[in-house]
């Protein structure tokens, strides 16, 4: 048998190695010059950085697994963390709430107990809504947009801003008015009411190429697997209705079983014109981006956050990352704004600007940055939006041997690197079945 998979994204590499582990051979065909897909480097001046920052949660079991299945040791790509977060607003209160010693819940209720800046209210109303979603299994039907979940739920105002709207856009990178709450109650039971250690951040100390795709890339080579960069795969090649293979640079590559694990974009247009895979067309133009924005910033000293993040609570930055403490970038601090907003429709240099001075009214004695670098990722993530689960495709397809792979795919999980190696790895799983 020979697969055929596009695209070396997460989703890609990680059907890649579990069909490998099962003595499949693979080709991996990626259009661009490096792997990793939407998760990619960047140059700021003479650091090469990932295009965003990216966190990951103790719960994301399958892309675990899989580091470990490919000899990746944790600690030395990853830092992980108590789950701690700390937000300061304009004037300088603070809301802060870390896990407790505890094992799960109960950490996550110690932790709420103690929590500092939330009234007796705040917090009795939390613990309410917490034992709620556990007594409802964690199911809400039909789909409602979170925002109205934590109404219904006598949610304070406080509650909301402080705790459920930066979780909400942190988790999912969906404003909390659109949310899914079916997709956000899958994150919060995985990662609060399993072990304590699932609810816990890890945070990459190297770039994310060397997080999985690089030893992915080393794995899926030496087991005679085939990788080729800068592939693009221009069209399907189909008799009847199963698949022969790909055309790719005008050559023919032939293939028993195709995985496409491209963005939902790019498999738009590689299938589009396939008549008989029109109802996925259609639930495919259902699905919208939304973007993720990071400001990297570069000061002239070393400069401390005291912490390895910090959450801005009535500014446009939401998050800022200390990048020494993290991957020892002497003197540059990450700022990101998941999600759409108002920071969209501003220019790189009022963005630069407002998201500087927002650091500095929070940290006035760091000194000015001497460079700053904006990466917009417009298509960083499919939207969690209310009712997104209808209408995210199987791996499976009316086309014999055709597959898709994916954070968009109807994993029920939000898209993230885990969701797109539960889709890939589910994708190889369903061909090594057959
Ligand atoms: C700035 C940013 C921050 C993020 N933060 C987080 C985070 O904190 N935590 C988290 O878990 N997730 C985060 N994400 C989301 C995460 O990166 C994605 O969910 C994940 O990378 C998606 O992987 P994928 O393999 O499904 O798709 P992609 O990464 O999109 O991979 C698809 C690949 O297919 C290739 N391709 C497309 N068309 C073709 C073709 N015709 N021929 C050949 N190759 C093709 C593309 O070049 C690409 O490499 C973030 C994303 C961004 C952009």
């Amino acid at each position: 048998m020979k697969v055929v998979i596009v695209g070396g994204g997460w989703a890609g590499l990680a059907a890649a190695v579990q069909l490998i582990k099962n003595n499949i051979t693979v080709s991996l065909l990626e259009a661009s010059r490096q792997l990793g897909g939407r998760a990619r480097l960047i140059q700021f001046g003479k650091n090469r950085l990932d295009n965003g920052q990216h966190i990951m949660l103790g719960a994301y079991k399958s892309l675990l697994l899989l580091m470990k299945d490919i000899n990746i040791k944790e600690n030395q790509v990853l830092k992980r963390l108590p789950l701690d977060l700390k937000l300061l607003d304009k004037n300088g209160a603070c809301f802060h709430l870390r896990t407790g010693n505890l094992p799960a819940p109960a950490h996550l209720l110690t932790g709420l107990l103690s929590a500092r800046g939330f009234s007796l209210k705040d917090r009795t109303t939390v613990l309410r809504a917490i034992i709620t979603m556990r007594l409802s299994g964690f199911k809400v039907e039909p789909d409602v947009p979170l925002q109205e979940y934590l109404n219904r739920l006598g949610q304070t105002k406080k509650a909301v801003e402080y705790l459920w709207q930066p979780l909400c856009i942190s988790i999912l990178n969906t404003p909390i008015e659109t949310a899914s709450t079916e997709i956000f109650l899958k994150v919060i039971r995985e990662a609060f009411f399993g072990k304590k250690s699932d609810s816990e951040m890890l945070l990459p100390i190297d770039n994310l190429g060397a997080c999985f795709p690089d030893p992915a890339m080393d794995y899926i080579e030496q087991n005679n697997g085939n990788i080729q960069l800068g592939s693009r795969v221009d069209s399907l090649k189909l008799s009847g209705d199963s698949i022969k293979g790909v055309i790719s640079n005008n050559e023919m590559l032939e293939a028993d079983n195709v995985i496409l694990a491209s963005a939902p974009e790019h498999t738009l247009k590689l299938i589009s014109s396939i008549k008989v895979l029109n109802p996925v067309t259609t639930m495919l133009e259902k699905i919208e981006s939304l973007p993720i924005t990071t400001l990297y910033l570069r000061y002239p000293e070393p400069v401390s956050l005291n912490r390895d993040f910090v959450g801005f609570a009535d500014c446009h930055t939401q998050w800022v990352f200390d990048r020494d403490r993290l991957t020892g970038d002497t003197g540059i601090l990450a700022a990101v704004i998941s999600g759409p907003g108002k920071h969209m429709k501003m220019t790189t240099e009022e963005l630069s600007g407002v998201i500087t001075k927002e650091i500095a009214d929070h940290y006035p004695m760091f000194p000015a940055p001497v460079e700053t670098k904006l990466v917009r990722e417009k298509r960083a993530t499919i939207a969690s939006s209310v009712g997104i689960n209808k209408h995210r495709i199987k791996n499976e397809s009316p086309v014999k041997g055709l597959w898709f792979a994916g954070d968009y795919t109807d994993t029920g999980y939000p898209s993230t690197l885990e969701g797109a190696v539960r889709s890939g790895q589910n994708c190889a799983r369903l061909i090594i079945n057959e």
